[in-house]
């Protein structure tokens, strides 16, 4: 197979956005309007937000409490595009450097995702206090984290087929690109599980039983 062929391959699915932003507080203030855990969904740009328990899936009653404030995907990244820090829109996990992907040991820290400028916890605030009918004032975060899956390297938080593509034969030919190159391609990008840890493991499986054949 050309290298033609290949990129033909790899490109047979579409990158789509997809969108979080975490917030904190000194206590947890949707408990005041009976919300416990689970979530809202609104037609805003924020789309979803979730009721953060603990890690015994508790509701917190009282504390320091965490939601997920947003969970957006489809066009609403965009909208949030126009409040994060272009200066520093580079990749930002784990140490890097300006334009360039290192790979350390250290885990992301939640500092390295905070937005520089207020602007984006001011917006995220102004939608909260609008969804549940509270002001602003009442639900001041202490600190906001966002993560945009379309960024390098990622360029979407899950993939779908392109309209046409047989995805069948594409999932069987992706495994191994090139018949002499020992190179195996999986993930659930090229799956019939597309978005689910279940696409990941199903191709996972398939490059495991392509490279025993080939070992053979
Ligand atoms: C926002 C979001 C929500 C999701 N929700 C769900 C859900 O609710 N349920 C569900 O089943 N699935 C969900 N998924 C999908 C799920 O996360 C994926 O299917 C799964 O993580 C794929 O597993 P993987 O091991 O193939 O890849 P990944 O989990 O992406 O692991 C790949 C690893 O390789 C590392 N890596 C990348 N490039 C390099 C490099 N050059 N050198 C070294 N390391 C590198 C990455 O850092 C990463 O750790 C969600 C995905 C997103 C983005």
């Amino acid at each position: 197979m050309s290298d033609d062929a290949t990129s033909k391959l790899i490109k047979s699915v579409t990158p789509q956005p997809a969108f979080k932003i975490f917030s904190t507080y000194p206590q947890p203030w949707w408990q005041d309007l009976y919300l416990t855990s689970g979530r809202s969904v609104t037609d805003l740009p924020i789309r979803q937000t979730y009721y953060w328990t603990d890690n015994q899936g508790n509701s917190i009653k009282d504390g320091s409490a965490m939601l997920m404030a947003s969970y957006d995907d489809g066009n609403n990244p965009d909208f949030w595009s126009g409040y994060r820090d272009w200066e520093g829109a580079k990749f930002k996990l784990m140490g890097s450097q300006k334009n360039e992907i290192k790979w350390t040991d250290n885990a992301p820290q939640w500092s390295d995702y905070e937005p520089k400028q207020a602007q984006m916890k001011l917006e995220m605030t102004r939608q909260l206090a609008e969804l549940h009918g509270v002001s602003e004032e009442r639900i001041q975060p202490k600190s906001i984290c966002y993560k945009n899956w379309a960024e390098d390297p990622f360029g979407g938080g899950w993939n779908f087929w392109n309209i046409g593509v047989k995805s069948p034969e594409v999932m069987k030919a992706i495994i191994k690109p090139h018949s002499n190159v020992p190179l195996y391609i999986c993930g659930d990008a090229y799956s019939n599980w597309q978005g689910w840890v279940e696409g990941a493991l199903e191709t996972a499986n398939m490059v495991l039983n392509k490279f025993t054949k080939d070992c053979q």
